[in-house]
């Protein structure tokens, strides 16, 4: 699990039972879900909370570090719990599944200087594509999900 909750708590993240249950939706390993299904998982918890409130926790998790918004298939963004461990993403082009994976070595070390431009170069986003196993199988391709799949 990600203790996103934990980490909010040793912030002094207000915790409130909307926030709770957004924290609470965000939570676990290879999580990255958008604003509008953080909303609708959030609200089969509590019905009454609305995507202003969501929209408005998901922004200051954000602005904490703790969630880390990843734009791995130009459209919508996604909001990943994992913020706090450095991590690229694996993404099936068929469903659109996402791992979070640990390349060997340190990714910001492989550009060479002369490729940097005179950039201070602080941050690096690599997106690895390819077919998951399901969709890489023969036979009818695996139904579009963006669900979280049980690591394994
Ligand atoms: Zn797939
Ligand atoms: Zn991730």
């Amino acid at each position: 699990m990600s203790d996103l909750l934990e980490r909010l708590r040793g912030r002094g993240w207000r915790l409130t039972s909307q926030r709770r249950v957004v924290a609470e939706v965000l939570d676990g390993d290879h999580v990255h879900l958008t604003a509008d299904e953080v909303h609708a998982r959030a609200a089969r918890r509590l019905p009454e909370i609305s995507r202003a409130t969501v929209y408005n926790a998901l922004g200051e998790l954000v602005a904490l570090g703790e969630v880390a918004e990843v734009s791995t298939d130009g459209r919508a963004k996604r909001y990943d719990p994992n913020a706090h461990h450095p991590h690229q993403h694996l993404v099936c082009s068929g469903c659109g599944l996402i791992r979070d994976v640990r390349p060997d070595g340190d990714p910001l070390a492989v550009l060479p200087a002369a490729e940097r431009f005179g950039f201070a170069v602080s941050a690096v986003e690599i997106t690895y594509r390819g077919l998951c196993p399901a969709c890489a199988r023969p036979g009818p391709p695996a139904a579009p999900s963006n669900d979280v799949r049980a690591p394994g």
